[in-house]
């Protein structure tokens, strides 16, 4: 991902490298073991995900074109593209507390569709914006740093500030979706402890989130640093 190879053994390099695979262990190992936590805590009247998820369809008057079983573990998305909720297969059958805050979760993505939430909007844009920059910039970046062209190390840098805008919106999209889970899960009137370990499951997932958006905001700093000094 770095380049520190044009600018020789960096300590400034070390440390994001360390900070940012810290970051991304601690955050994944967090929602793994809090998800394993939850996923044995059966979830009162034992639904599945995929009950709970069309019971909140039905309470938000929302359509989804289908619920459909991903293979894999935590996989689970909604396609706006498609309009279909993927579920994951322990989440999808599985009536555990943690089935039902991923399955809300997703489901709550699928309302912010129905209901035109902005910041999705703006997300759902960025995505082939994003891909196309983030398989760029790193070239541009390169031939930028071989070539001492200042102009193209500048250029790749505001295609990789592109995917550090995508990082940050996806946070407000993805706290909403939570929020919208543990709203419904409340109202549905589900007890304390799920709501607990809804929470925690929710929170859990969001960390991951935050540390790759500050990941992303500190190779930006980095690179805009790097860029500076050899100017
Ligand atoms: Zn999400």
């Amino acid at each position: 991902m770095y380049i520190p190879m044009f600018y020789g053994f960096n300590w400034s390099y070390l440390l994001l490298v360390i900070v940012s695979l810290v970051l991304g262990f601690a955050t994944q190992g967090y929602i793994r073991s809090t998800y394993s936590t939850w996923s044995k805590v059966p979830l009162p009247g034992r639904k599945s995900g995929a009950e709970v998820a069309r019971e909140m369809l039905a309470y938000d008057g929302v359509q989804v074109a289908g619920i459909l079983a991903t293979p894999g573990e935590l996989t689970d998305h909604y396609d706006p593209r498609d309009n279909t909720l993927h579920l994951s297969n322990e989440n999808m059958n599985g009536g555990s507390v943690a089935s039902a805050a991923v399955a809300c979760h997703e489901t709550g993505h699928a309302v912010q569709t129905a209901r035109g939430y902005v910041p999705g909007k703006i997300r759902s844009a960025l995505v082939p914006v994003v891909n196309f920059c983030s398989s760029l910039w790193m070239i541009v970046f390169i031939i930028g740093a071989f070539m001492a062209i200042s102009g193209l190390m500048t250029l790749a840098i505001i295609l990789f500030a592109f995917s550090v805008l995508f990082q940050l919106v996806t946070l407000p999209v993805e706290f909403d979706a939570s929020h919208r889970a543990i709203a419904y899960l409340r109202q549905a009137g589900y007890d304390d402890t799920t709501l607990r370990g809804a929470k925690k499951v929710l929170t859990a997932a969001a960390l991951t989130y935050v540390a790759a958006a500050l990941t992303s905001i500190m190779q930006l700093v980095y690179l805009l640093g790097q860029t500076n000094r050899r100017n």
